[in-house]
């Protein structure tokens, strides 16, 4: 009888964990920042699975056999965009389509800024070399980095810097969720309600936090930081590099060398992602100081924090770097 009795105790035990992990859709999230909005709502079903870890960058990222088959089998894929991770185009092509996924920058709500041109956000840079006013106007693009270059007129994709699209985003993503695993929907709607007051709470601090260095002028590696500095209205002045799959010329070198001189620009920003030696060659002889900036957050611990830590982190880099120079 006893013996039963602990028989049946282990199972439950046992089951009880799993029960929702069960019945929990597999998700899979392609970037740091959006895989976190997606733990927040899931937090106690289940864990999505992320693809874009550590170093490596959405932009010259390429699939592993093991992404592939996470891919493949997932319920749930949650990506930014087309332009951005062009590498889904395989891997959608391979599950028969784009059922079950969900393209975050066509998200109602989500609000697109242009990539820049001109100044030193020029993109229409020769310095790869191909040439933009072939006869018949039919460009040949040999790869994502040409078709990266000739972004002018097209959408910037980094559009998860700025709490007010994430705002977006966990609405799409809870009404997703609910979508594929309606059992737990009233779980999904209560997370989605806790992250969005998160959110809002996080954007009044760095708001508050960034007034200080509105003013300063800087330079970043690449235009990834739009949103960023569009909602707390900072002041960078131009990009080292035109596309991060391109490495820029000795020509764009000097070009931003001679922005970084004529703006005064008090910093200018790396990026773990990218090699820095191309930023301490712009800076050479400059009374600029360098830091990082960190857009993807790879490395960040994963989970429902990462998104607010990764913010904070862009935001404190930032003024640590502009802060007595403002
Ligand atoms: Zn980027």
């Amino acid at each position: 009888m006893i013996r039963k009795f602990v028989w049946f105790a282990v199972f439950a035990v046992l089951t009880a964990p799993s029960a929702s992990a069960a019945t929990a859709p597999k998700v899979v999230v392609s970037i740091n920042p959006v895989h976190s909005l997606v733990a927040g709502v899931m937090q106690g079903i289940g864990t999505p699975t992320l693809l874009i870890r550590g170093g490596a960058s959405p932009h010259t990222f390429a699939l592993r056999p093991s992404d592939a088959r996470a891919l493949r089998q997932a319920d749930l894929i949650f990506w930014v965009g087309d332009d951005l991770e062009t590498f889904m185009h395989k891997a959608l092509d391979a599950r028969g389509g784009e059922k079950g996924s969900v393209e975050l920058s066509t998200a109602e709500g989500v609000r697109l800024l242009k990539v820049r041109a001109g100044g030193a956000w020029e993109s229409h840079d020769h310095d790869g070399g191909h040439d933009h006013d072939a006869p018949g106007g039919k460009e040949k693009h040999t790869g994502h980095a040409e078709k990266h270059e000739d972004h002018a007129g097209e959408h910037n994709l980094h559009l998860w810097l700025d709490p007010v699209n994430a705002k977006a985003m966990v609405r799409a993503i809870a009404a997703a969720l609910v979508e594929a695993d309606a059992v737990n929907a009233a779980r999904y709607r209560a997370n989605a309600k806790t992250v969005l007051a998160r959110l809002d709470g996080l954007d009044a601090e760095l708001r508050s936090s960034l007034a200080p260095v509105r003013r300063a002028p800087f330079v970043v590696f690449h235009d990834a930081y739009h949103y960023f500095e569009r909602r707390y209205g900072l002041n960078a002045v131009g990009s080292v590099t035109l596309s991060p799959e391109v490495r820029p010329g000795a020509k764009r070198l000097h070009e931003i060398r001679s922005k970084l001189l004529r703006s005064k620009a008090a910093c200018i920003f790396s990026e773990p992602q990218f090699e820095s030696k191309l930023v301490a060659t712009v800076v050479r002889g400059t009374d600029a100081r360098t830091g990082v900036l960190d857009p993807l957050g790879g490395s960040l611990p994963q989970g429902p924090l990462a998104y607010d830590n990764l913010m904070r982190n862009l935001a404190g880099s930032m003024i640590a770097c502009l802060k007595s120079l403002s």
